[in-house]
C-alpha cells in the first residue's frame, strides 16, 4: 500500500519531489530544537494548490496521515512526526510530510488597500522585503524570518517582536486559501474590510497547527512604516524595575519592549563575540524601541540621564543592539538540547511569577543553567532550561503549572504542538477542549491532519 501511495504521489508532483530516502528525509523529521523527531513515509513537495489538493485526496483514500510543514522552525514539535501517532486504539500509518516550500509566489502589493497575497511557502523575510519595496511594512517579525514561512506563521499564529505595535499574526490575516483533508479547496482571498458572511475560516486556521487543513495561500494586511526609531538597552534591577522602564516609555510610540536576563546576556556574548554592552553589571536588561513623533519623545533623553544605558539612533547601531535579544535562542541552543517554554502571564503578576519560576526551576538537580527572556510588554516570557534530558518533562510540567497558578497561558506564541498536548487543560477548560474536538471532527473526520498535535490522539483529556 505504501509503495502504491509513493507512486500516486510521484504522479502528482514528479518523482524528484517525493523524498523517501532516509538521508534526505531525516532533516524534515527532526525539529529545530532537536528535541522532537519521528519517522515519516516520505516528504512530498507540491508546487501549487492543485497539487496539494490531489495529494490530500490520495492520502485520505489510503487513510494515511498528513503533516503540513513550512520552514520547520516551530519550537513545540508540531512540524515533525512523533511517537504519539501510534498511541491510539489503532496503530497509525507513518505520515506523509507535505512541505509547502515550493509554493513561493507573491502578488504585487495592492497599495490602495495596503494588502498583499502570498503562497504559503513564501518566507516571512521575503514578504517583509516585498512589502518594504512598496513603501509598506509587514507587521510580523521573528528571528527565524528567513526560514519560517507565511503558512507556518499563520498556522502557529506567530507573535514575535512587533506584537506591541501591530498585534499577533491573526490581526494581519485578511484572507485564506486552504486544502481540507478530502482535497476540497476553501478560498476566501478578497481581503474585504467589511465582510460579514458567516464563519471566518482565516481566523479559525490561525493557530490551527496543521490539525485542520493545509494552508496554501494567505492575504495579508500591511502597514505604513513607523519612520525613524531609536533603541535603548537599559540595565534593570529586577522585573518590577524593567516594567517601570516600559511604563515610562509608554507615552512614546513604543514599537518593542523586550527583556533579557544576565544568563542570556552571557550566552549571547559567548556565541556572538559581542562585547558586554553596558558599564555596570545587572541581573536584567530591558530593550526598548521607540518611534519618533510620540508625545513622550523625551524618553531616550530621560533614560540617558538616569540609567546605565546604551542608545542606538542609526540603522547599524539598532541592528547591533537587537542582536543581544535576537540571538538568545542561539545562545542557549549552543549548549545542548534546550527545554523551551514559551508562556505568558498578566503583566501585574509577571514579576512575582518570574521570581517563583526561578525557585521552582532551581529545585531540579539536573538543571545546569536556565534563563528568561521575552516580549516583556506582552507579558510573554521564554523560559530556557539546560540540563534535563530531552525526553524528561518534569521541569516543563512544573513551569507550566506555575504559569497556570498565575492565571497565564501555557503557550504565548509557539503553539501547543506535541510538546504541550498533555498540558492543554492547564489553560483551556474541558468544555473548550470538547468544542475544539468537535471542530476537528467536522473538518477532519478520519483524524488524518497532523495527529497528536494540538489535541491528544485518544482519550478525553
Ligand atoms: C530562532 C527562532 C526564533 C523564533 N522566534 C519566534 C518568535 O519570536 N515568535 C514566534 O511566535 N515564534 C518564533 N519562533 C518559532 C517559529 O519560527 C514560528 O512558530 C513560525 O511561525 C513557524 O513557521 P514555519 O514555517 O517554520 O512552520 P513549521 O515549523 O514548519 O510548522 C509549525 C506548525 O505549523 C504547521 N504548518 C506549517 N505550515 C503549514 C501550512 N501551510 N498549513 C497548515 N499548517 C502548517 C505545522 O504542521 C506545525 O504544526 C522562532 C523560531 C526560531 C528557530
Amino acid at each position: 500500500m505504501q509503495a502504491r501511495l509513493l507512486v500516486d504521489l510521484a504522479a502528482i508532483v514528479g518523482e524528484s519531489h517525493v523524498i523517501s530516502e532516509k538521508a534526505l528525509l531525516d532533516p524534515y523529521c527532526m525539529d529545530w530544537t532537536r528535541r522532537f523527531h519521528g519517522p515519516a513515509l516520505c516528504v512530498v513537495r507540491p508546487a501549487n494548490t492543485e497539487e496539494v489538493s490531489a495529494i490530500a485526496r490520495v492520502c485520505t483514500a489510503a487513510g494515511v496521515p498528513m503533516l503540513p510543514q513550512g520552514g520547520n522552525t516551530g519550537l513545540v514539535g508540531g512540524s515533525v512526526p512523533g511517537g504519539r501517532d501510534t498511541s491510539g486504539d489503532q496503530p497509525r500509518e507513518l505520515p506523509v510530510i507535505v512541505s509547502t516550500r515550493r509554493i513561493t509566489w507573491v502578488d504585487p502589493v495592492d497599495e490602495l488597500s495596503a494588502q498583499v497575497s502570498a503562497g504559503a511557502g513564501t518566507t516571512l523575510g521575503d514578504v517583509q522585503r516585498h512589502a518594504r519595496a512598496a513603501g509598506l511594512e509587514y507587521g510580523v517579525d521573528l528571528a527565524s524570518r528567513d526560514s519560517a514561512t507565511i503558512g507556518g506563521t499563520v498556522a502557529t499564529n506567530a507573535g514575535g517582536i512587533r506584537v506591541l505595535a501591530y498585534g499577533m499574526t491573526r490581526l494581519q490575516v485578511t484572507g485564506i486559501e486552504a486544502v481540507l483533508p478530502d482535497g476540497s479547496v476553501i478560498s476566501h482571498m478578497s481581503g474585504l474590510a467589511k465582510d460579514n458572511t458567516g464563519f471566518d475560516f482565516a481566523q479559525l486556521l490561525c493557530g490551527s497547527e496543521g490539525a485542520l487543513a493545509i494552508i496554501t495561500a494567505v492575504r495579508l494586511r500591511l502597514h505604513r512604516p513607523h519612520g525613524r526609531t531609536s533603541v535603548a538597552l537599559i540595565g534593570c534591577a529586577d522585573y518590577e524595575d524593567a516594567l517601570t522602564v516600559i511604563g515610562s516609555a509608554a507615552q512614546s510610540r513604543l514599537v518593542a519592549a523586550e527583556v533579557i536576563d544576565a544568563t542570556g546576556m552571557r550566552l549571547v556574548q559567548d556565541v556572538s563575540g559581542l562585547p558586554y554592552p553596558l558599564e555596570q553589571r545587572h541581573p536584567l536588561f530591558a530593550l526598548i524601541e521607540v518611534a519618533d513623533g510620540g508625545s513622550g519623545d523625551g524618553f531616550v533623553a530621560d533614560v540617558l540621564e538616569t540609567r546605565d544605558v546604551v542608545v542606538a539612533l542609526d540603522a547599524s547601531g539598532i541592528e547591533r543592539l537587537w542582536q543581544y535579544r535576537e540571538r538568545q535562542a542561539e545562545g542557549f541552543d549552543a549548549w545542548g538540547i534546550v527545554h523551551k517554554l514559551d508562556v505568558s502571564v498578566p503583566l501585574e503578576t509577571l514579576a512575582a511569577c518570574a521570581r517563583e519560576l526561578q525557585t521552582v526551576i532551581a529545585e531540579f538537580p539536573k538543571v545546569k543553567e536556565f534563563g528568561i527572556f521575552g516580549h516583556l510588554a506582552d507579558g510573554n516570557i521564554h523560559v530556557e532550561i539546560l540540563g534535563p534530558p530531552a525526553e524528561e518533562i518534569d521541569v516543563d510540567t512544573a513551569v507550566l503549572e506555575c504559569i497556570a497558578r498565575y492565571g497565564g497561558s501555557i503557550s504565548a506564541e509557539h503553539g501547543i504542538g506535541r510538546m504541550k498536548v498533555d498540558h492543554l487543560d492547564l489553560s483551556r477548560t474541558a468544555e473548550e477542549i470538547l468544542a475544539m474536538r468537535a471542530i476537528k471532527k467536522a473538518w477532519d473526520p478520519q483524524g488524518l491532519m497532523n495527529p497528536g498535535v494540538l489535541l491528544p490522539v485518544s482519550g478525553e483529556k
